[in-house]
């Protein structure tokens, strides 16, 4: 007895030891380290691609501060009162909206009077994708009590995942610039200056993904959560996700067993995971259907190894490009 004891001390210790371990670590990963800079354009990002999107355009003019922490899945993730702090003394708060980020409704409530913070949505422009057909109800663009709970619910009516196509993360860079011009518009020839660079760069990875996979003779893709409908959209291609719009959107046992009957009847090779999320449920499912899994990274955010290895958006979208010609040969 006292032995049992004992040793589940020690496995409870070292659980917080490793939890620890995580926080630090999610700590130091985040962005610029979370600080203000006085003279500088402070930008507050919600996720990954936005901050990436405001520290190339931004370039030396704008300070981007990112909330999710590298490692992070952005579906799970609220603010705390840091975060809050934070944002009240910035000038730029860049939310992708389209319903990803459930607490912004709450989160700018709380701003106090005094900030002079501007928000703005970077979905705004482009055609959403329409979530889940069975449970759609009118629309009612970003307001009413019912899109509060998206956080916890997870009953997505709408597509969040526009920047995984490069398509549609062009129209994204275009209202960062927009915003960013708005809100310090005495740097407006170097937001537009950087702008346009990035906009060469993103022009041609979309010139990429459509010389590549108008090439490709399968035009099915299996993922594990339904991330990746822009990029089917704007590429030809269609998309069978084991999960739903948000990663923890358990799939029931009939529509696991439907896809490994679509997977083995379409010659489908790889089955698709992400760095964020557990592979556990794409290995099941390959090893059921007796094919391979490979990574389509849905850019929600980076990993702290990625972030280290320099990789951005666009070695990212360079890298799942690569894994799709693969896949579909
Ligand atoms: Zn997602």
């Amino acid at each position: 007895m006292r032995n049992k004891t004992a040793s589940s001390i020690r496995n409870f210790t070292a659980a917080m030891l490793l939890a620890a371990l995580v926080l630090v670590a999610a700590a130091c990963g985040s962005g610029s380290g979370g600080k203000i800079v006085e003279g500088k354009t402070n930008v507050v990002t919600t996720f990954y691609p936005l901050y990436y999107l405001a520290s190339e355009i931004g370039g030396d003019k704008v300070n981007a501060v990112n909330l999710v922490p590298a490692g992070v899945e952005p579906h799970d993730w609220s603010p705390k009162s840091q975060d809050l702090d934070l944002a009240s003394k910035a000038q730029l708060f860049l939310y992708n909206g389209a319903g990803l980020e459930g607490w912004t409704d709450n989160f700018l409530k709380g701003l106090s009077k005094k900030s002079e913070l501007v928000t703005a949505e970077m979905s705004k422009g482009i055609t959403l994708i329409k979530g889940n057909p069975e449970e759609e109800h009118e629309e009612e663009e970003h307001e009413g009590e019912e899109h509060d709970d998206h956080g916890q619910s997870h009953d997505l009516d709408v597509d969040p995942h526009t920047w995984v196509s490069p398509k549609s993360i062009m129209k994204m860079a275009e209202n960062v610039k927009n915003s960013l011009v708005e809100v310090d518009p005495a740097n407006k020839a170097s937001y537009e200056d950087n702008y346009a660079a990035l906009h060469a760069k993103l022009e041609a990875l979309d010139q990429q993904y459509q010389t590549e996979l108008s090439k490709t003779a399968k035009k099915d893709i299996v993922t594990s959560h339904q991330a990746f409908g822009y990029l089917a959209r704007d590429y030809g291609l269609r998309q069978t996700a084991v999960m739903g719009l948000s990663p923890d959107a358990e799939p029931r046992a009939q529509d696991l067993l439907q896809i490994a009957k679509f997977v083995k009847e379409n010659d489908i090779r790889y089955i698709f995971f992400e760095e964020l999320v557990s592979p556990t449920l794409a290995n099941t499912l390959a090893s059921e259907a007796k094919v391979d899994t490979m990574v389509l990274n849905p850019i929600e955010g980076l990993t702290p190894e990625q972030e280290k290895r320099g990789d951005d958006y666009i070695t990212l979208m360079e890298a799942n490009l690569q894994n799709l010609i693969k896949a579909l040969q």
